[in-house]
């Protein structure tokens, strides 16, 4: 045990009391020690107690109690209306198939409990009383920023694959190393990722491409991903030549990724944005790649994939209409950045504001990420985009059917009947987009019976 403090949250330091009052050990574990070794702030503060669970419920039989996790050890005591996990000290018994323990056996010793934890930066535990316990050299990898297993690496992967990925996400996030026994461990164990439950793939793939080492670790092992998302191995090295493109196809994605905020729609975008394309080339007399529609071939590929992995659909479907529209024209023939308003207000009623925002990063980090444009160039490109389409905001334009100043009932009155209705709603629309006329009912309806409007 060493002597290192950590602030404890007092509601934190309360239920640890108790549990101690009533003749417990108990200390807060995982993460939260993780975290707080690091400086870095706690999201939730799991607890782990030699107490049963029965005994635990004893202890705040006037708490409010949520009985979830109970067959695991797990109870809920909400204090001050926060959720606080506490359970008790446990091993897993054997892992029949590589993610589920068959059974959970109570133990009496917080560093057996420590044992069964995946990585030696999760297995520490500390109480204000004994201060921390790092039986696995926790602290030391904290320090040399490496992500190494408890025990033997191979065993803890077969035991639960899902770890695998719980490695590279650690990497990813906190920007460490990974230790070679546990880095050649998780490759060999790799294909056995496929009985993982694809919400966990999901959840740990979202964290890993929003990680400051991202990249790192998207380049040491695609082949890892691969097995669950096999529809990247077509881009690993693959040779793009094409006179925009200075990297091989996976090192150009990879770099996209980098190159959006650590967003989940836009990284899971970009990490699909250019699937479609080996399927869709064709090679020209000079040797030079074209991949014409490789836009709806990433779009559908990408549909298939977020299914599987059983993202939410509001952010599947963005997705797809990110990836689909990801290269849709935003400069003038010319080559400069478009500011023009009626070409702004049609992309705003095309895909709305949110969307014509993230197409704007999304640009930015593709282009950076061909290797032949500088970040200076496509900031500047990028900040013009967005004055102009603040500014443009700022006057709150008319872009959509909703804030038309008519209505199909004006039209009606007008004379109007049936699909027509709609046609010149749109033809409206259109006009005020263009500049051709305000976004007044007179003005409009004064419009509709002009020559203009007859088309
Ligand atoms: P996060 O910041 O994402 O919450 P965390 O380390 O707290 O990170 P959790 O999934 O909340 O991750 O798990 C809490 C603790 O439980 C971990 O720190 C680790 O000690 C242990 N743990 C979680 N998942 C596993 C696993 N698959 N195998 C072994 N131990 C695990
Ligand atoms: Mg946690």
């Amino acid at each position: 045990m060493q002597d290192q403090r950590i602030i404890l949250p007092s509601a934190v330091a309360e239920l640890l009391l108790r549990l101690n009052q009533s003749g417990y050990s108990a200390f807060v574990v995982g993460g939260c020690v993780r975290d707080s070794s690091l400086g870095l702030s706690p999201h939730d503060w799991d607890i782990c107690t030699s107490a049963l669970p029965d005994e635990i419920r004893g202890v705040f039989r006037n708490e409010r109690l949520i009985e979830t996790g109970i067959r695991h050890g797990t109870l809920t005591v909400v204090l001050d209306h926060t959720p606080y996990e506490i359970t008790t000290y446990r091993v897993d018994g054997s892992y029949s198939d590589h993610r589920h323990p068959d059974e959970v056996v109570f133990v009496g010793d917080v560093c057996e409990d420590l044992s069964r934890r995946d990585f030696t930066i999760n297995a520490m535990a500390y109480s204000d009383e004994d201060g921390l316990v790092d039986p696995f050299g926790g602290q030391e990898d904290l320090r040399s920023r490496l992500i190494r297993c408890v025990g033997d690496p191979e065993k803890r992967f077969e035991e639960d694959a899902l770890r695998i990925l719980r490695a590279l996400r650690f990497a990813s996030v906190f920007d460490f190393q990974i230790d070679p026994a546990t880095d050649a461990a998780l490759r060999k164990l790799a294909p056995t990722l496929n009985r993982v439950a694809a919400e966990r793939i999901r959840e740990e793939l979202v964290k890993l491409l929003c990680g400051a080492g991202v990249g790192r670790i998207l380049r040491a092992y695609p082949e890892v991903l691969a097995e669950f998302l096999p529809e990247i191995r077509p881009m690993i090295g693959y040779q793009q030549q094409n006179h925009h493109h200075l990297y091989d196809l996976w090192e150009h994605t990879v770099r996209a990724v980098e190159g959006v905020p650590a967003d989940p729609v836009l990284r899971v975008t970009m990490l699909l944005h250019d699937t479609g394309k080996p399927a869709v080339r064709t090679t020209d007399d000079m040797g030079e790649g074209h991949y014409r529609g490789h836009q709806l071939a990433s779009a559908q590929i990408a549909e298939k994939a977020l299914t599987r992995l059983r993202f939410d659909n509001q952010s599947r479907d963005r997705i797809i209409l990110l990836v689909r529209y990801h290269d849709i024209p935003l400069r003038n023939e010319n080559g400069s950045v478009n500011t023009d308003q009626a070409f702004l207000l049609r992309r705003l009623n095309q895909f709305g504001e949110e969307n014509v925002r993230a197409l704007f990063r999304i640009h930015r980090a593709d282009r950076m990420a061909t290797g032949y444009s500088t970040p200076e160039k496509e900031e500047l490109r990028y900040r013009t985009r967005v004055a102009a389409l603040n500014q443009l905001l700022s006057g709150n334009p008319c872009y959509s059917l909703r804030t038309l100043a008519v209505d199909g009932n004006d039209l009606k009155r007008a004379g109007y009947r049936g699909k027509e209705i709609g046609e010149k709603l749109q033809c409206l629309l259109e006009a005020v987009m263009d500049g051709l006329v305000d976004n007044q009912r007179e003005a409009l309806l004064q419009y509709l019976s002009s020559p203009r409007a007859a088309t």
